[in-house]
């Protein structure tokens, strides 16, 4: 059964590629074909730290299997602030190791580089190092095109430092998506980062202080501002179940995707865990935490509870908010039409009656059932 039409379809691939998506006579009723889930924020996943130097392919595979488990085919390998010479000798690793292996390079879709051109005032830095935050000049912008080659970029800064709008544009030239994000811009900023080429904004409701001013503030900035698609973490936790809705309310469906944040704690049980440097405590609850802080720094959530939560938030089906998580958020990146004749043949299979809870979910990567996991 389609997820969106609700009607029997069949699909048919060669080569990993689809060939066609037609109607057909009959399906089971609880099988359910859905384009796989594509994750443009992935800090870690499964115990493996993304901000590591120099992880193995069993590492970046161990991760990426893991969250084909959970039902997505593709993320965006995320790193977050750090000295700008060490950011851009991870993305050469990561590239480097992709180039030798297709399942890497096809889980791998890009880079999210969330760092160091961001907010250093406290709330809006979140839990990244401002001491190494800085402004970004456009020798950093082609430094980035540089380190990750051909490969899909997304930069995440703040609109408010020196020289960010000619960074803005200098990325936009050099084929980079610009989100806005750890930042204060007033709507103004906002607006003229929109017309330098910025489409989206990064974990909309999170990198804020816990008061804001009611009459003006980032988040209804964001929500006034057409230009920018918003990313939100669906896990009732980073974003209220109340202001998730309001969201909803306030922007179109295709201003808003969703994306779990995810770090290493994500897809493994609770426990100590890093994101570089940083240490945190991830609980039973799986907030993640600096221990004894309040802020989140990043999440534990797997891509398949973040549909399931969305839609218990929103009082909805699974099936209405399923595109937030794979077709717009490819969308935000270029990567094509999923599921349509030419694109990779990426999809999920769910077992789940109507509305019911979640039986199971397989994700098909290019036409294959996944591996095992490496140990
Ligand atoms: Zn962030």
């Amino acid at each position: 059964m389609h997820y969106a039409t609700r009607q029997p379809v069949r699909l048919a691939w060669s080569d990993g590629v689809v060939t066609a998506l037609e109607p057909a006579r009959k399906a089971p009723e609880d099988a359910w074909l859905a384009p796989a889930l594509f994750d443009p924020q992935v800090n870690g996943y499964g115990g493996v730290d993304f901000q590591r130097d120099q992880l193995t392919d069993d590492e970046l595979l161990a991760a990426t299997r893991r969250l084909r488990r959970d039902g997505c085919a593709r993320v965006l390998y995320t790193l977050i602030t750090d000295e700008w010479p060490r950011i851009l000798a991870r993305v050469r690793h990561v590239r480097d190791r992709r180039a030798r292996n297709a399942e890497l390079r096809h889980a791998i879709a890009g880079f999210h580089i969330e760092g160091p051109f961001l907010s250093a005032v406290p709330g809006f830095k979140g839990a990244h190092n401002a001491d190494v935050m800085r402004d970004a000049t456009p020798r950093d912008i082609e430094e980035l095109r540089a380190a990750a080659g051909d490969d899909p970029v997304l930069l995440t800064l703040a609109a408010e430092r020196t020289g960010a709008l000619d960074a803005i544009q200098a990325a936009v030239s050099l084929g980079i998506k610009v989100s806005l994000g750890h930042t204060n811009a007033s709507a103004e900023t906002m607006e003229r980062a929109v017309r330098a080429g910025a489409t989206a904004f990064t974990h909309l409701g999170n990198a804020l202080p816990q008061q804001l001013d009611r009459h003006d503030n980032v988040i209804w900035r964001v929500a006034d501002t057409p230009g920018l698609v918003a990313g939100i973490i669906p896990d009732t936790i980073h974003v209220s179940p109340l202001l998730f809705r309001l969201l909803h309310r306030a922007l179109p469906p295709a201003r808003i995707y969703y994306t779990t944040d995810a770090m290493s704690a994500a897809g493994a049980p609770p426990g100590r865990y890093t994101i570089g440097s940083l240490e945190l405590e991830v609980g039973a609850d799986q907030i993640v935490r600096l221990p004894g802080k309040t802020n989140f720094a990043g999440s534990a959530l797997k891509p398949i509870e973040g549909v399931f939560r969305a839609a218990q938030m929103l009082g909805r089906s699974w099936r209405d908010v399923w595109d937030h998580f794979s077709v717009r958020a490819a969308k935000l990146m270029s990567l094509g039409e999923p599921l349509a004749p030419g694109q990779p043949a990426d999809f999920c299979v769910l077992r789940l009656e109507d509305n019911g809870p979640l039986k199971s979910i397989e994700t098909i990567v290019r036409g294959e059932r996944t591996a095992d996991v490496p140990k």
